[in-house]
């Protein structure tokens, strides 16, 4: 079938009205190289890169179509013949997938050099001496909006073990990432707290791995697996019933660990354990859980006293007390994990808020794991259409499920002068805060 009818659900194609940038447009290149017809040249491996994988042409196709495996078979293949990376591009790689991300304590180490930099002075002494102007925009622009890295993550916080509040419901694996555990370490700390306060006993298995996500977008398929393997043996060691993600990106790739390791026949069974015990935690929570009652009285005082984000509602500018609230998708768990009313439920459980749907949120934020930073001038192009949509929400908070479009948000914001006026926050944070009063360092709010 060739019904175009995944076009007008592309970003690419929708910023280009150019077929070859469509997924249609896609497949026909894979094809013709399959067939034989074309090489696969440096133009067909800019086509295959400047693709998103933010699979937004699957729900929308009629044949069921699965762009994200092709994408991921053409990327592979791609990696297994070409010959156009750069030495540095060809060490970076190779330094990046196989020494650092595969191996937590290594990611420990480099969210506590980050953290230096960001708290000794060092940060000051680079910008004072103007060392950041020599960096491309893109990566200035990125540089200013990172979070406080930690050299703690979560298992470093709070133990491997924090029991259920109330009668336990089933025993739940927390899959802590690997950026996501430098970077947004107390995101993780609150995704445990409310899945304890939802009623679950939630471990978090010492000897997990990376997902392997990074890995697969970008043709590495033997190292993702084997990062897979690994994560299987860590979570059935532990007994789990059930294995929650915080992170749209991550959660894609591991609810489809029974597709990665299918041609294994010792692993195959193992990806398909895996495979269906995954569930994002806003799925898990209305699925299986007891939903907390979330408030926002206390949050709203919060934010009137500190004079950062007083919610104002009148022409006039006058406090009418409400928060208002908007929400990006993640691609991955809208169209992979198929999580989209979930997160909603629970925003909507919130009193005292008022949820404003983003026009478009189910289109990409053009973060797309790291393509904002490989593929930045298109990033920025859809990133710009989503603040014209954002703007209009007139939110006081952004809210999203995956730490990579939390980032691109947050970039977002500042590039749009909408810094004061909102701010882009995780979704577990922002509920977290609305059942316990705590604030995102740990701190006590009063
Ligand atoms: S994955 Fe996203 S960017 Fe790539 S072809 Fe599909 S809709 Fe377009
Ligand atoms: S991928 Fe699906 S929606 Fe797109 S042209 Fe082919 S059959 Fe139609």
């Amino acid at each position: 079938m060739r019904c175009g009818f995944c076009l007008p659900a592309c970003p690419t194609f929708k910023e280009t009205g150019f077929e070859p940038e469509s997924p249609r447009g896609r497949i026909a290149l894979m094809k013709a190289v399959a067939d034989g017809i074309m090489t696969p040249d440096k133009a067909f491996e800019d086509q295959m890169n400047h693709c998103l994988g933010c699979r937004a042409c699957e729900p929308a196709c009629p044949a069921g179509v699965q762009y994200g495996q092709l994408i991921e078979q053409a990327r592979d293949a791609i990696e297994d013949h070409t010959d156009s990376h750069r030495w540095w591009v060809k060490i970076a790689r190779n330094v990046a997938f196989k020494k650092v991300f595969p191996h937590q304590n290594r990611m420990r180490w480099i969210g506590a050099s980050l953290s230096f930099y960001q708290k000794s002075g060092v940060r000051r002494l680079v910008h004072g001496a103007g060392i950041m102007k020599l960096f491309p925009s893109h990566m200035r622009e990125m540089e200013t909006i990172l979070p406080e890295a930690s050299s703690k993550g979560v298992i470093e916080k709070i133990g491997t073990f924090v029991p259920a509040k109330g009668t336990p419901i089933a025993r739940v694996g927390m899959f802590r990432g690997c950026i996501m555990d430098v970077l947004f370490t107390q995101t993780n700390v609150n995704t445990v707290k409310l899945l304890s306060e939802a009623g679950f006993e939630v471990v978090i298995p010492e000897t997990q791995n990376c997902c392997g996500a990074l890995h697969a977008h970008s043709g590495e398929m033997d190292l993702a697996r084997g990062l897979a393997r690994s994560n299987i043996r860590a979570f059935k060691d532990a007994g789990v019933d059930y294995i929650a993600s915080n992170a749209g990106g991550c959660g894609a790739l591991l609810v489809e660990y029974d597709h990665l390791l299918h041609d294994d026949p010792e692993w195959a069974d193992g990806g398909e354990w895996f495979a269906k015990r995954v569930k994002d935690v806003s799925q898990l929570i209305v699925e299986k859980g007891r939903i907390p009652h979330f408030a926002d009285a206390a949050a709203a005082a919060n934010a009137l006293q500190s004079g950062t984000k007083a919610p104002s509602c009148g022409k006039d500018g006058s406090s009418c007390g409400t928060t208002r609230i908007t929400y990006q998708d993640s691609c991955h768990l809208r169209n992979v994990m198929k999580s989209s009313t979930a997160p909603r439920q629970l925003m909507k459980s919130v009193a005292d808020i008022e949820f404003v749907e983003l026009k478009e949120s189910d289109r990409c934020c053009g973060s797309a794991g790291i393509y904002n930073l490989t593929q930045p001038e298109m990033a920025n192009q859809i990133l710009d259409h989503k603040m014209e949509h954002v703007k209009k929400t007139d939110a006081h908070y952004l809210l999203t499920s995956n730490p990579g479009c939390l980032l691109q948000m947050k970039l977002g914001v500042e590039r749009h002068g909408q810094s004061g006026k909102m701010e882009a926050v995780h979704i577990v944070d922002f509920l977290y805060e609305r059942i316990s009063g705590e604030g995102k360092d740990g701190s006590v709010k009063k």
